[in-house]
């Protein structure tokens, strides 16, 4: 058996970097940057003030209170400034530029004067002292022209979507979305909603797969259930080849007398029984397309709790891999609330729910059946139970991976 570590590092060594798009800022939300951003403006651009309030010399508010006479106004936006010299103070707005000479801002609640719209008084009193550079916010201090605002690798949320604008990025370079096919094999399997016959099952596995795919950054093309005859899946397979970076299957991989993954005889696809709970058997390669290029294809397993953590475990690295995605698997520590058992020499994800006081409970009262289906929307994290502990007690710490 090969353990995850291993497996994974052949999974994430199928397929490159993918091409990069110059795209505009709006069409970049959860793509991954391909290339350090430096600053093209400081931020803040000017020094500017951080309250509403007087521009003033704190020099002359040592000893309050002070009367100043009011050289003007200064809104955010101005497009000039007056300066202010001694015993002047100038009307100031929060964002606006600081004027010459001035060195603090006294926040308007520090005068005599009231808040809100009201004429530009001729002179204001000022009741407290302040610093130099209080409520001031000065050219580039927050960041440099130059300096490296995003890193290559970042996930463009709308965060880091906002640090490009503030730097002055209109469009941005990410790495190409991975479209990804998904092709759940099982001729059990009828669409969601339609009626049941006998011995069938609603599709589960392709809004699964092809979700968690989405959200781990991919554009999905195609997603669909096909039956377990080797000639069925060879026309799905094909035509899922034709668009795809990634053909990913569920079911199909193990020993049963019917795996259409496993009788379809693709060179260069490997079958292997990694050591984890769920999902041991597992099936990679690189396959070609019809128009020669190479996709890789990733088996799942097909019971959908290995679907889960079958995808969460090797797909996620994978589509991280080939977006150039920097951010690794979110993972807190957590204590369990119920006790569980856990096979011995291989690794288990159990699906948890957290609560709010620090500790799990397995998600489905069942604990980690791989076929337990029902409470996968209340798994907020997968529990990671090592290879060496045959069984949880309650107030264990256990590693928890966020799938939230
Ligand atoms: P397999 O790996 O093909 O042997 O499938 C294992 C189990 O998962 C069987 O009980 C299947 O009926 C079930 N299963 C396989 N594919 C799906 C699917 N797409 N949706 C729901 N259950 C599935
Ligand atoms: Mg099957």
């Amino acid at each position: 058996m090969l353990s995850v570590e291993g497996y994974e590092a052949v999974v994430v060594s199928l397929a490159g970097l993918l091409p990069v798009d110059e795209v505009p800022l709006a069409q970049a939300r959860r793509l991954v940057l391909a290339a350090d951003l430096p600053a093209l403006t400081s931020v803040p651009p000017f020094t500017n003030s951080a309250m509403d309030g007087y521009a003033v010399r704190a020099a002359d508010v040592a000893a309050p209170p002070v009367a100043l006479r009011v050289v003007g106004d200064i809104p955010a936006g101005a497009s000039s400034a007056p300066g202010v010299g001694v015993g002047e103070a100038a009307r100031i707005m929060t964002g606006a530029p600081v004027p010459p000479g001035a060195d603090a801002v006294v926040p308007v609640e520090a005068t005599d004067q009231l808040p809100g719209a009201a004429p530009l008084p001729a002179e204001v009193t000022i009741l407290e002292a302040v610093a130099i550079g209080r409520h001031v916010r000065r050219a580039g201090e927050s960041v440099r022209v130059g300096r490296v605002a995003l890193a290559a690798g970042q996930t463009m949320t709308p965060g880091a979507l906002a640090v490009a604008a503030s730097v002055g990025y209109a469009t941005v370079p990410v790495r190409r979305r991975p479209r990804v096919a998904v092709l759940a094999t099982g001729s059990e399997l009828v669409s969601p909603g339609q009626r049941l016959g006998f011995g069938q099952i609603p599709d589960s596995n392709s809004v699964l797969l092809a979700g968690l795919a989405a959200e781990f950054g991919a554009h999905v093309v195609l997603a669909r259930a096909v039956g377990d005859a080797p000639e069925q899946f060879s026309a799905a397979l094909s035509e899922a080849l034709a668009g795809a970076d990634v053909v990913v299957t569920a079911g199909g991989v193990s020993a049963g007398a019917f795996e259409p993954v496993r009788q379809a005889g693709l060179a260069g696809v490997d079958f292997v029984r990694v050591a984890m709970q769920p999902g041991k058997p597992q099936a990679c390669g690189v396959v070609e397309a019809p128009d020669g290029g190479r996709v890789a294809l990733l088996g799942l397993p097909g019971n959908p709790v290995s679907v889960f953590v079958s995808a969460w475990v090797f797909l996620r690295p994978l589509l991280a891999a080939m977006q150039g995605r920097r951010s690794d698997w979110r993972r807190v520590e957590a204590r369990a609330a119920r006790p569980w058992s856990s096979p011995a020499g291989r690794r288990q994800y159990v699906p948890v729910t957290l609560a709010e006081d620090g500790t799990c409970i397995p998600s489905h009262a069942l604990g980690s059946g791989s076929h337990i289906i029902s409470a996968l929307h209340s798994a907020d994290a997968l529990a990671v139970v090592g290879e060496g502990v045959e069984r949880v007690e309650v107030g264990d710490r256990v590693s928890v991976h966020l799938v939230g």
